[in-house]
């Protein structure tokens, strides 16, 4: 029932030119003591989003270094899929929490999946809240233990995070983005490890300036005039309704302008499609307003090219627990604004890497300067780019992770 989820293959000595030759050998070092360990890593989907767009990046990596690692995702249905993600809205701030019934499922759901688990494994990692309750229902299948949270805890809402913390809080390993995300309660080793993004997948390898504007042409933009681009899911917190109203802010200015908003739709979310026709009605069909998700044949490199084509990159989130999107657009040395919020602020710093704001007005104002300063714009992308590639890339996360798989392995 758990559906194991193939990867393909990726070569670790394929990042030393990107990474650096010390963190290859560093990462060679401490996996050798790991080899042939059982590693599993169980999420919610295998589609959409940024846990899956990093574990299959990670798996193969793993492999690459000896482990012998898979990813498997639990096994759901709608009713648990609506649960899990009311929860993880009420865990990033919503007032409504699950009902006594949304709670059943999801424990019902847990406990199915914890009967399907194999045993065996040296570590088991658990991504996110939806399958969080295995580790309390059967710690015996695993030596080691880890949750890791994706999501912004920083501001929960009590009555939801009460009830999740005593299946997360004993977790012998937990790892979170940033400090504020940790829960009070957690008795077990709290490890701060941010995630990363792949730079040699189709969405982050380096694609020509003219590939880039081909490939946006395709899809009906003017590659002529100017372009603000948002790659995110269709979900309220992305607020791609306030980044239309900053297209309509710039567009006073610079009656060129033109906004791509970018977003896959992912299966475990089933709130996606209204907010995706929301968006599209508050568009009131502006012909310069393109929504493009992956229904429309939008996959990695066709994000790749929207962001490395575009002259701002917006990440306008209101809540965020990462936000890869971020790095992605960055490591393209793109200008781009970000709201000041979440996982953002790690990866850019405001004025040097990018722009960091807080409303609508804000945004607009920053996307203005930038475009008519070009040597601004240059100045933020080239020292953003330095800045993923020094923290923001797969190879230290796999550090980070095998540094974790030892310490379990020694304790
Ligand atoms: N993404 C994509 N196509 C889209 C929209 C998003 O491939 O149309 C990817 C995006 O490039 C990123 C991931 O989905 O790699 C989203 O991760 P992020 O951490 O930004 O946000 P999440 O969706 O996990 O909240």
């Amino acid at each position: 029932m758990l559906q194991p989820v193939a990867t393909g293959h990726k070569t670790l000595a394929d990042y030393t030119h990107i990474c650096g030759r010390g963190l290859i050998d560093e990462i060679r070092e401490l996996a050798e003591p790991l080899k042939g360990s059982r590693v599993v890593h169980l999420s919610a989907t295998a589609f959409g989003g940024g846990v899956s767009e990093i574990l299959y990046t990670l798996v193969p990596l793993m492999r690459d270094v000896g482990l012998e690692c898979e990813w498997q995702v639990i096994y759901g249905r709608e009713e648990f899929f609506n649960a899990t993600k009311l929860m993880h809205n009420a865990l990033q701030g919503a007032p409504q929490d699950l009902t006594e019934e949304q709670w059943e499922t999801w424990r019902r759901y847990n406990e199915m999946n914890a009967r399907e688990l194999a045993g065996g494994w040296d570590v088991c990692l658990i991504h996110d809240p939806q399958p969080a309750a295995l580790y309390k229902l059967v710690p015996e299948k695993a030596a080691g233990w880890l949750w890791r949270c994706h999501i912004d805890l920083s501001t929960p809402n009590q009555q939801t995070i009460e009830r999740l913390l005593p299946y997360i809080a004993d977790y012998p390993q937990a790892l979170f983005h940033t400090p504020d995300y940790v829960p009070a309660g957690m008795n077990g080793h709290v490890h701060i490890v941010p995630p990363a993004i792949d730079p040699l997948t189709p969405k982050n390898m380096a694609l020509s300036p003219e590939d880039a504007s081909y490939v946006c042409g395709q899809f009906g933009i003017d590659i002529d005039r100017p372009l603000m681009c948002q790659v995110s899911r269709f979900d309220p917190w992305k607020d791609p309704l306030g980044v239309i109203d900053t297209y309509r802010i710039v567009k006073e200015s610079i009656s060129t302008m033109q906004l791509a908003l970018v977003g896959s739709m992912a299966s475990d979310d089933p709130e996606g499609w209204d907010f995706f026709n929301a968006t599209i009605a508050h568009a009131e069909g502006d012909p310069d307003i393109h929504i493009l998700n992956n229904f429309n044949n939008v996959g990695a490199i066709e994000v790749n090219a929207f962001q490395s084509h575009a002259d701002v990159v917006i990440q306008k989130s209101t809540r965020e627990g990462f936000g890869l999107t971020v790095s992605e657009a960055i490591w393209k040395a793109r200008p781009f604004i970000g709201g000041n919020v979440g996982g953002i602020p790690l990866q850019v710093e405001d004025g040097v890497t990018g722009f960091l704001v807080s409303n609508v007005e804000d945004c607009a104002k920053r996307t203005l300067e930038i475009m008519e300063d070009p040597a601004l714009g240059k100045m933020l992308g080239r020292r953003g780019k330095e800045h993923v590639r020094a923290h923001f890339l797969t190879p230290r996360y796999l550090r980070d992770y095998l540094r974790i798989f030892r310490e379990l392995q020694q304790s």
